[in-house]
């Protein structure tokens, strides 16, 4: 069986492991939408946490960055007066300094990925949506700000007005991204923030279309708990998007393509309202605390 799975950070990477513990040819489709400069290197968040937890050097602790990493550069580089809000470890470091030096050396996006996820010894594809620069900003009474700095500099504090996609209007999803979607037997969109991370591979034109007339069944698992998600400002954001932030919002955002989502059990008085809009509801137990859950729900997507 061929699946892709859409995906966007640390929700979305638990799901990846026991994905891929399941099916050989998985192949990830990552969001682009928190892709930063820092430190004049290019970052690519939900491109490297996919990466390293498949590799299964993911730093269990925050889901994100290496295991066993430390922050000496970083440190050094607060002591000569720079920025130092957004954490790069010093192991993680080397993944921005190659990514960043075969960028400038005219490589694309995808090309920078491949020989990354190869270096890490990561078999599963791993496809950024795009080639081209797309960036989540955060709509905010203080001014407009990167998701990065929104999430990680400013805590999610501000006042959201709304989420815009600049870039997204005059990005196209790559050839392969098109063309694994086209030949997929499943897809998934694991649990991620449905404004932030799933919403930037949706405003590129034509990724929608792909996705509702590809042949392979499109199933989700839902990141949202009653009215919160389980981690991560996705409550907030889906109000100022205009979504209702439950499953039966993130069900009706993704209903031109999902057959079928998975909700929690707690949420199984929303399934008729799902079923309305011509999506499948099933329930279950959807956090993953430990590696059973992973495979199970899993299990689940494929089957739902
Ligand atoms: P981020 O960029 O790290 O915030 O990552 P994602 O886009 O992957 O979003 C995280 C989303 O995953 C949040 O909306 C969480 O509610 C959701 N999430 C995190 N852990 C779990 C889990 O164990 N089960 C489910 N169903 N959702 C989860």
């Amino acid at each position: 069986m061929r699946v892709v799975a859409l995906a966007g950070g640390t929700g979305s990477a638990k799901l990846l492991r026991g994905l891929a513990s399941l099916v050989r040819d998985l192949t990830v489709v990552s969001n682009v939408g928190d892709n930063f400069w820092a430190q004049g290197l290019y970052v690519c968040p939900d491109v490297d946490i996919a990466m390293y937890t498949l590799a299964g050097v993911a730093n269990p602790a925050t889901g994100w960055g290496l295991r066993g990493d430390t922050f000496r550069t970083l440190s050094q580089l607060g002591a000569l007066g720079e920025e130092t809000w957004f954490a790069l470890g010093d192991l993680d470091m080397a993944t921005h300094l190659v990514r960043t030096r075969l960028l400038k050396e005219g490589r694309s996006l995808t090309q920078a990925t491949d020989s990354l996820r190869m270096a890490f010894g990561v078999s599963q594809k791993i496809l950024p949506l795009t080639d081209d620069h797309v960036e989540t900003r955060v709509v905010t009474r203080a001014g407009s700000l990167h998701l990065q700095e929104f999430w990680v500099r400013e805590r999610g504090r501000p006042a959201v007005r709304k989420v815009e996609y600049s870039g997204a209007g005059k990005a196209s999803p790559t050839p392969s991204v098109r063309k694994a979607v086209a030949q997929a037997d499943r897809i998934v969109v694991c649990p991620a923030n449905p404004v932030t991370s799933v919403g930037p591979m949706l405003a590129v034109p034509g990724f929608l279309e792909d996705l509702s007339s590809s042949r392979g069944r499109v199933t989700a698992l839902s990141p949202m708990v009653g009215r919160a998600p389980f981690s991560g400002p996705a409550g907030k954001l889906m109000k100022a998007f205009g979504v209702r932030p439950d499953s039966a919002g993130v069900a009706k955002m993704y209903s031109r393509f999902l057959d079928a989502v998975v909700i929690d059990s707690r949420d199984a008085d929303m399934a008729p309202e799902i079923e309305r809009t011509g999506v499948k509801c099933a329930t279950s137990d959807t956090l993953m605390k430990t590696p059973d859950d992973e495979v199970r729900l899993s299990k689940e997507l494929l089957t739902a």
